[in-house]
């Protein structure tokens, strides 16, 4: 899942400056599940928002409303019918969910309240990871499914680096060296052998340095 979390709330409240008829927008997929943007943190802002306009003495109007997915235009259509009367749309969703806003409604000023992070999945209650940078050309098949791009502070194909100690990385000792994850993983399903012949350099070339990608899928346009 796209992994984010809110800005903080002076960044927030400074942006709206100004503003006094706000439709904050939240998500109900991935910013819903790391509890950063769909419907219960859309009303927590809305509180801290009107809270705080109240103390400043100052008039204010919020709409909240959650769609299910902000990164698709049939989900945002929810909020067409809304949006010409607020000066402002805030966005909860991800970078993506916003940018299609801010596409859909292009005379409206569309704001980002969370920073998005990474790709990645929830260890454990409350702390999430970064497992995939989309490098667009997965190599997981080659490395017992974990991911020597985004795991290995190095992002080394012909690991390890000789710097891991007692299991954890070298640049970061809170985290497990991908490459004795690597090596664990082959061993127990008996590929070690993958690793016996040196991996030649990645082709970076679907990767992101060279601007924005696209992807196609010809079986869908219609003629
Ligand atoms: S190899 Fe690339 S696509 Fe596969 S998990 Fe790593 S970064 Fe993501
Ligand atoms: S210690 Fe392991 S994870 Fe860290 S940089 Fe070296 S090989 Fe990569």
């Amino acid at each position: 899942m796209i992994v984010g979390e809110r800005k903080p709330y002076e960044e927030i409240k400074s942006m709206l400056e100004g503003s006094r008829k706000i439709l904050l927008a939240g998500c109900g997929t991935c910013v819903k599940v790391c509890f950063t943007g769909g419907d219960k943190e859309v009303a927590l802002l809305a509180s801290q928002l009107r809270l705080s306009a109240k103390k400043d003495k100052r008039n204010i109007h919020i709409m909240e409303m959650t769609v299910e997915r902000q990164c698709e235009n049939e989900f945002i259509e929810e909020i067409a019918p809304y949006v010409d009367a607020y000066d402002v749309i805030m966005s909860m969703a991800c970078g993506a969910g916003v940018q299609m806003l801010a596409q859909r409604f292009p005379e409206k000023i569309v704001l980002p309240a969370v920073n998005t992070t990474f790709l990645g999945l929830l260890e454990k209650t409350g702390f999430f990871v970064e497992n995939c940078q989309g490098c667009g050309n997965c190599v997981l098949g080659d490395y017992g499914g974990v991911c020597p791009v985004t795991r290995c502070a190095k992002s080394i194909f012909n690991g390890p680096c000789g710097g891991s100690q007692n299991g954890m990385c070298e640049v970061d000792p809170q985290t497990p060296c991908a490459w004795e994850l690597i090596i664990s993983r082959l061993r127990a399903l008996g590929q070690l052998e993958r690793l016996s012949k040196t991996t030649p350099p990645k082709d970076w070339s679907s990767a992101r340095d060279g601007g924005q990608r696209k992807l196609t899928r010809e079986e869908q346009i219609l003629s």
